[in-house]
């Protein structure tokens, strides 16, 4: 095997040029063409969370402790792109075993554009008499569905192969965060270059593409500033909770960019008709657009509509209940690191918390102290709610105790004793709000954080640190930070509660 693309047959003089990195930047951490304008036009992005300066920590190490394991290899990165795509070739030639960050690079017309597409892999493994190109993820799971731009990117690499050895791969594989590798299937580069096609246009607009903002979606982007400033200034339709990212683009598409403009052309009646797309059909806005158009006017007006009284039951207590957990890429299984619930009312209990140990039996220790501190709630106030805020506590109460049991019946007691304040809420106020998360409503009721920083990401970040540090004064250090944001969370939780269960329907929106 001869590599095709020696130094002297590879031009740099496109100015145009598509990477492998384009994909993620697409689908990283959300769906999102703007954010591939954006860059190209080296528009001002914030720097990087601290959580995103971990998980890039934590990906260099889980690539570091690979290499170690694939035997003697050839690192061929180099101080210029040029001198890496030649080691490359050189190296490939030399039938050198592994190949750290080998790179490629092709000259190819997409669409009357000459573009110069470029790609480094992690590694090529020999393998036989031909190479199987590997790339290492965090992610566990590579599918379409959860991480599009990693099956863009391996078969890019498979194409960018091909191109400079004349050969396809033996195979693509990537080695996830399990420490698995999957294999996928060769496509000869087709869903790659059809991606391409598409980014490079996004890079050729001349006009920044619509794209509307949405809570979940632009959260971890280093461009919300700027995007969510714009969009409020615009009274950008986007905004409007319950209108989701389709019926964004429908309305913008036909000519309804506003709030305003929402309200003025559209009724209930009118705007359940509208069908905008889902999944792979079509679908009415149906029973939502009254809400829809509720929160609008809310918004224009400022101004919250009381629909009914809280669901919220009448009892002298309320244990408030929050977690705070790492999502399961970024550890062996999805993990609860702590634990908080704390009484408030006319009896308080002070704060009870329970942390996961840094040892290997650490996540089942987390769990029998919550069920300790839980029995004590119970033993000294019976059966009261257990407020939190959206589905997460619910869903790990059970996790955990099918993962570890549930001594006593205490787990199933808290369960049967829940109250999803976030439903409580959304069911009961309509408010001028683009969002119903936690921090967005309990900053609307007025509640204020002592602790300056707070997010989950950071508590995830600090926690990655505890993990890492061997000295114990720093460790308990990082964890008492986490402790206070999560004692600040049931706060906020207490505060809302109180704001809430004071609203009374108004007789004109109590039907
Ligand atoms: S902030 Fe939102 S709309 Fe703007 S680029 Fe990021 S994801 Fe896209």
């Amino acid at each position: 095997m001869t590599p095709r693309n020696r130094l002297g047959t590879f031009s740099v003089s496109t100015n145009m040029r598509l990477t492998a990195s384009d994909f993620a930047s697409c689908h990283r951490p959300t769906s999102c063409d703007l954010r591939v304008f954006l860059r190209h036009q080296r528009e001002q992005e914030a720097e990087p969370s601290a959580y995103e300066i971990v998980l890039r920590r934590l990906g260099l190490k889980h690539e570091r402790d690979h290499l170690a394991t694939l035997g003697t290899s050839v690192n061929v990165s180099a101080a210029s792109l040029e001198e890496q795509v030649k080691k490359t070739a050189d190296s490939i030639e030399a039938k050198v075993p592994v190949l750290y960050q080998p790179a490629f690079a092709a000259t190819e017309q997409i669409c009357g554009t000459e573009v110069e597409i470029v790609g480094v892999p992690d590694y090529l493994i020999l393998d036989g008499d031909g190479y199987v190109i590997r790339d290492l993820k965090m992610a566990r799971r590579i599918d379409e569905e959860n991480h599009p731009e990693i099956l863009l990117q391996v078969q890019l690499y498979g194409w960018l192969f091909e191109r400079s050895c004349g050969t396809a791969p033996k195979g693509l594989q990537v080695h996830t965060g399990t420490g698995d590798v999957v294999t996928i299937r060769y496509d000869d580069g087709a869903a790659a270059l059809r991606e391409l096609e598409r980014l490079l246009a996004i890079k050729q607009m001349t006009v920044e593409p619509y794209e509307p903002v949405g809570w979940s979606k632009c959260l971890g982007c280093g461009f919300i500033d700027r995007c969510w400033a714009r969009a409020e200034k615009a009274g950008d339709v986007a905004l409007v909770y319950c209108v989701d990212q389709n019926l964004a683009r429908t309305l913008h598409s036909q000519g309804t960019r506003t709030r305003k403009e929402l309200l003025a052309s559209f009724d209930a009646a009118s705007l359940s008709e509208l069908k905008r797309p889902y999944g792979s059909r079509e679908q009415r806005v149906g029973k939502a657009a009254e809400r829809i158009l509720k929160f609008a006017d809310a918004m224009e007006k400022q101004q919250e509509i009381v629909l009914a009284a809280p669901a919220i039951p009448p009892h002298k207590n309320y244990v408030m209940f929050d977690l705070e957990g790492m999502p399961p890429h970024l550890d062996e299984l999805d993990k609860i690191y702590l634990w908080g619930a704390e009484v408030f009312g006319e009896n308080p209990s002070g704060f009870k918390v329970s942390l996961s140990g840094f040892g290997a039996d650490g996540d089942r220790e987390g769990w029998i102290g919550f069920l300790a501190n839980a029995k004590q709630i119970f033993d000294t106030y019976g059966d009261i709610p257990w407020v939190h805020w959206a589905p997460y506590e619910e869903t790990y109460l059970w996790r955990y105790a099918g993962r570890f049991g549930d001594v006593g019946g205490i787990a199933s007691r808290v369960a049967r004793n829940l109250l999803d304040l976030l439903t409580v809420t959304r069911e009961s106020v309509v408010l001028p709000l683009p969002s119903f998360s936690l921090k967005v409503v309990e900053d609307y009721v007025g509640f204020e954080r002592k602790e300056a920083e707070y997010g989950g990401a950071w508590a995830m970040a600090t926690f990655i640190e505890a993990t890492e540090t061997s000295e114990e004064g720093k460790r308990k250090e990082l964890m008492d930070k986490i402790v206070a944001y999560n004692k600040e969370d049931l706060e906020a939780t207490w505060a809302v509660f109180r704001w809430l269960r004071g609203k009374v329907p108004s007789v004109n929106n109590a039907s």
